[in-house]
């Protein structure tokens, strides 16, 4: 028998536990389960933000076949350099200054395992004990949880429903001191359907400027809208603020499982070189595992022969998308959409729980309708927004009015008899 008394060295991060347990997944894995089996009806998924399953949103055959030329090569078998290998890297840097007023070199770009690793890169080399980082709220949280692992402070600053979900800069004013290093923006928008035009986002330059800051640009969006705003990139204001801009091939080729991402360096006054970030951000990918090597070498055909047709169709769906979420939310009593989206796959709508008899929260609300109905929204709190719901438009829209349908049903079953 072993001896019962014996201490192990090893504990749990408690703080971990409460980040992954608020994870999208998790909120998504436990809403899976709780769907009732007996219901006839298919299930609607509007939480994820990954609609590659969907004929509508298949990916273009020019991707499909830059994979299978690549691999059949024979040329990308091998270790790539931790930065990634140089033609994937030019052409990236190509694609993006065709939206910049300078040139961005292949020597800007990193490549990692999707925007997560990106992420993950870019908080890590920013943690300094004492230092601090400023996160939009509502956001992706994938930046707390980030934050959290590498133990490097948060501070929430407000995006204003009433104003577009803009940036409160005012807040953003307040939080900073001596120890803030940099604020998110995530633009288009998740989970508000956001776009920014380009004068908030040379206020968003100024004011970090000013603080002394860089900017974190989460542009895994970039060039998905389809209201008034254009997709203007951060990086366009790079001499005013150094920038930091995260992406990848994940959203806008409908492709998330190809893990293909970028951190990109646009900051043409050379800041973050001086500060040896830059060297920072390549020691880090040299102890990191890289995206696959033969997804590396088919990227130049990927961005250079694609067709604006793909987009064209994807944007036109998606617009159809947004437009039957925000006029079918007007009829349903219980949600209120303070801003139409104009960009990215998602909208936040607000739950009038004062309307509903025995819904007590967003989690509340969540579970009951997936029970009842089969549709999966995530809960305002996993984003950041207690009693709010996100909701994924990017899925096939005949399905969309079927879901909205389903909670119209729902709010109407749950309603306070006046
Ligand atoms: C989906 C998403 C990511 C992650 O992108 P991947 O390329 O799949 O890793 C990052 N940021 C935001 C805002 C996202 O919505």
């Amino acid at each position: 028998m072993e001896n019962k008394s014996k201490q192990w060295r090893f504990k749990v991060r408690k703080d971990l536990t409460s980040v992954s347990e608020f994870s999208i997944r998790s909120v998504l894995g436990k809403l899976y389960r709780a769907i009732d089996a007996t219901d006839t009806r298919p299930p609607i998924y509007l939480g994820h933000g990954d609609p590659s399953t969907f004929p509508c949103f298949r990916t273009t055959p020019v991707a499909e076949n830059s994979i299978v030329d690549a691999l059949r090569s024979a040329k990308f078998n091998g270790y790539a350099p931790g930065v990634g290998i140089l033609p994937a890297r030019r052409a990236i840097a190509e694609h993006l200054s065709s939206n910049l007023p300078y040139k961005l070199s292949a020597d800007d770009v990193n490549l990692t395992s999707g925007c997560f690793q990106a992420i993950e890169v870019v908080i890590s080399v920013l943690t300094q004990p004492g230092a601090n980082i400023l996160l939009p709220r509502p956001a992706f949280p994938t930046y707390e949880a980030r934050a959290t692992f590498s133990k490097l402070e948060f501070r929430h600053f407000d995006l204003l429903s009433e104003k577009g979900w803009e940036v409160d800069l005012d807040a953003v004013e307040a939080l900073a001191d001596d120890n803030t290093v940099a604020m998110v923006i995530i633009n288009p928008g998740n989970p508000c359907g956001n776009v920014y035009s380009y004068q908030h986002l040379q206020k968003i330059a100024e004011t970090a400027s000013k603080l002394g800051i860089m900017v974190i640009a989460d542009e895994v969006y970039d060039r998905i809208t389809f209201g008034s705003n254009p997709f203007v990139p951060m990086g366009t204001f790079g001499s005013i603020v150094p920038v930091i801009t995260v992406g990848s091939i994940s959203k806008r080729w409908v492709v998330p499982g190809w893990r293909l991402g970028w951190l990109v360096i646009t900051d043409p006054n050379g800041i973050l070189k001086e500060t040896k970030i830059v060297e920072s951000i390549h020691g880090y990918l040299n102890i990191c595992s890289d995206p696959a090597t033969f997804i590396q070498g088919a990227i130049p055909k990927i961005l250079e022969d694609t067709k604006e047709d793909f987009f064209k169709n994807i944007l036109n769906t998606l617009r159809q998308a947004s437009d039957i979420c925000y006029e079918k939310i007007k009829d349903i009593d219980c949600l209120t959409c303070p801003h139409k989206p104009e960009g990215s796959m998602f909208v936040m709508v607000k739950l009038n729980l004062s309307l509903l008899e025995d819904i007590v929260d967003d989690i509340d609300f969540c579970f009951k309708l997936v029970k009842e109905e089969s549709v999966v929204l995530i809960p305002g709190i996993t984003v950041g927004l207690k009693n709010w719901v996100r909701i994924t438009f990017a899925i096939e829209p005949s399905s969309l009015e079927d879901a909205l349908g389903r909670i119209k049903s729902f709010g109407q079953r749950h309603a306070k008899n006046q």
